[in-house]
């Protein structure tokens, strides 16, 4: 015969086995809403960087238009001067300048190039950035809306999880009771069949002695058989 606290102990259990996967997916659900709402701001972030981007790109760009005013200018008074002086070497110093301040601008102008593609190529991202912020948004928002009515749900399910589980504890016997919490703290499930002579919990086999227990050939009001190597509560199935 099974040992009088096993059926009791095996609806404990089976309460106790529903209240600790509700209270961990409980927990799961604020780290949830925390992943999405870091995918939120990671697409907010992408946004304002190409916008960063093309705002300092086009800072970049008026300085060098700046430059480009002021040599075009410089290039103009030696224009002038060179159009007056009637010596000859002054006429070529100032055509050497001449020839320099142009190639000046070549290069400033070359580079204004280079950042007006830059403003391209980053509105293009600030666009594209913009665009999956759009597409996802609602997706995101309404996923948070669903984990914070599971939250909720999940909540009012645990305490009456809890009820259960705590009316469940009333009809089993204080010693079995004891030993039960001591070894479900370790390990769940704590109370497990022996089949083939192994334990239901690590599977390795247990000792003569508790298989007969398990079969309740011992003292009948005894200790509960447990499991010689993982200490779990054993009862005998075939
Ligand atoms: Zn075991």
């Amino acid at each position: 015969m099974v040992h009088p606290a096993l059926e009791s102990l095996l609806i404990l259990q089976d309460r106790h086995a529903k209240l600790l996967n509700l209270e961990a997916q409980l927990k799961a659900v604020p780290r949830d809403i925390a992943l999405v709402e870091q995918k939120i701001a990671a697409e907010k972030g992408a946004i304002e960087a190409a916008r960063t981007e093309v705002r300092d790109l086009e800072t970049k760009k008026k300085g060098i238009e700046v430059e480009i005013g002021s040599t075009a200018d410089k290039l103009g008074k030696y224009r002038t001067q060179q159009s007056l002086v009637r010596k000859n070497d002054e006429f070529q110093a100032l055509g050497h300048q001449i020839v320099t301040t142009e190639a000046e601008i070549g290069a400033l102008e070359e580079r204004e190039l280079e950042v007006m593609y830059a403003i391209d190529e980053a509105k293009k991202r600030f666009v594209a950035a913009e665009a999956t912020l759009k597409t996802n948004i609602a997706g995101h928002e309404a996923r948070i809306r669903l984990l914070r009515e599971r939250d909720t749900n999940l909540a009012a399910e645990v305490k009456t999880a809890q009820a259960d589980t705590a009316a469940a504890r009333q009809p089993v016997a204080e010693p079995a009771l004891r030993l039960y919490d001591r070894v479900s703290a370790r390990n769940m499930p704590a109370v497990v069949p022996i089949r083939g002579g192994k334990c239901g919990g690590c599977h390795l086999k247990v000792s003569s002695e508790i298989e007969s227990a398990s079969r309740g050939k011992g003292e009948p009001n005894g200790a509960l058989p447990t499991c010689d190597q993982c200490g779990r509560i054993v009862y005998w199935d075939y």
